[in-house]
């Protein structure tokens, strides 16, 4: 047997352990919103990490959006240095997940094992991967313990409500300056390299108008029509010109290989739910609405340009409306990412998939954003994949599972890149 069968086939005897560790992950809520039990988790894989001869650091990210003291957002960075001078590859999980929702037949913190699939919330996203991750370096040090360079595995807060004090916090420490290769065990099925994903730009517009007697709208200006008209414009020029925007990003589901927008709330007019809501109607015409936008952009596009088009479909607008007036404000913005097919990461992920599935890896970029973002943009490091157990369809819905088999196969893959990698 040469080594990579026997890496592969001890990640395999010990399906048992990474079965046990992530049903004991599951069964810490670590939920976001609030972010519960962030410390215990923490402190569960500083006594699993330690153990296999890692060194580790918890890093509370205080200060940062969200923290307080009542949930602090602790982190966990853990490494084992090799026997000589390396590069280093660091594995990287978020901790948190979000609420179970309705509609479960399990415990979504119960971590039931049935049929081969381990159950509940976070089970793909991303315990399962965590998991695994955790798996394939306990392998790779006890078979090949004169590795060179570093092996490096996080867990970090807040991933699903912008990672701020996760691993934006990290990177803006420094953590990832002493990292060469990141990856991410987010649920993209076992034999998929993510290389990276869209870019968001989240904005607010708002419609002015004149508060009026209802019984006399003429007297007033109503900014409910007017946003109205905003809507038209934007079905007439914007949906179809966004429509025609194709990406040569390899994203999926295909629906997302354009450039996209939701409109996320619209709300004129007296408040829905206001602490003096009465349920009666008051007669007057509503002088401001308010529109939440959430686009959706591609590698292709200039962030200033996304701006400008939104800011042309509003001039359009004006220019048709005597008394049309706006605001546009930005709300949240991050820029596309997506690491080169011959960065070395993705290199050593595909070797791994071929020998482990026999065939070649699919390479996908992610509708949505995750923890990559910070890692390119304040860490400034580009050889960073996602890349884990689980589908992603699964996530965030009632009876989340991985599968076992998925989780197996998804750590000799990593075992097998870091003896690429390190060895
Ligand atoms: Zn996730």
């Amino acid at each position: 047997m040469d080594v990579t069968d026997k890496l592969r086939a001890e990640v395999e005897a010990r399906e048992g352990d990474l079965v046990a560790l992530t049903q004991e992950l599951i069964r810490m809520p670590t939920l976001n919103p609030p972010g519960a039990l962030y410390r215990d988790i923490c402190d569960y894989l500083d006594r699993r990490l330690l153990k296999a001869g890692f060194e580790t650091q918890l890093i509370r990210a205080e200060g940062a959006i969200g923290d307080s003291n009542t949930y602090p957002r602790w982190n966990i960075v853990a490494r084992r240095e090799g026997k000589c001078a390396g590069e280093c590859v660091h594995f990287n999980s978020h901790i948190d997940v979000v609420e179970a929702g309705h509609g479960w037949t399990v415990d979504p913190f119960g971590g039931a094992l049935k049929d081969g699939r381990v159950y509940g919330r976070g089970a793909c996203d991303m315990k399962g991967g965590l998991a695994a991750s955790i798996i394939a370096a306990e392998v790779f040090i006890d078979l090949c313990p004169d590795y060179a360079g570093a092996i490096e595995i996080s867990g970090t807060a807040d991933e699903e409500s912008g990672g701020f004090g996760g691993v934006a916090y990290l990177a803006e420490q420094g953590f990832y300056k002493r990292v060469d290769h990141v990856i991410i065990p987010e649920p993209l099925n076992k034999d998929r390299i993510c290389l990276g994903h869209r870019g968001v730009w989240w904005a607010e517009i708002e419609t002015k108008g004149e508060i009026a007697h209802g019984s006399m709208p003429f007297l007033g200006d109503c900014a409910v029509r007017h946003m109205g008209a905003v809507m038209q414009e934007m079905e007439t020029s914007l949906f179809p010109a966004l429509a025609l925007k194709r990406t040569d990003m390899p994203v999926v589901p295909e629906g997302a290989k354009q450039s996209t927008l939701n409109i996320n709330s619209v709300h004129g007019g007296e408040p829905e739910q206001d602490v003096s809501y009465s349920g009666l109607p008051a007669p007057c015409v509503p002088d401001r609405c308010r529109m939440v936008i959430d686009r959706r952009f591609l590698i292709e596009e200039d962030i200033g340009d996304v701006e400008q088009e939104m800011r042309d479909v509003l001039e359009s607008v004006r220019a048709e409306r005597p008394g049309f007036d706006y605001d546009i404000r930005e709300l949240h913005r991050v820029l596309p990412t997506m690491t080169e097919r011959d960065a070395p990461v993705v290199g050593a992920v595909a070797g791994a998939i071929g020998q482990v599935f026999d065939r070649e890896a699919d390479y996908v970029v992610s509708p949505g954003t995750y923890d990559q973002k910070h890692i390119d943009r304040i860490g400034r490091l580009k050889n960073c994949i996602a890349y884990g157990p689980g589908i992603l369809d699964l996530a965030h819905k009632p009876d989340e599972y991985v599968g076992v088999e998925d989780m197996v196969q998804s750590a000799q893959v990593m075992v097998l890149a870091l003896h690429e990698l390190l060895e």
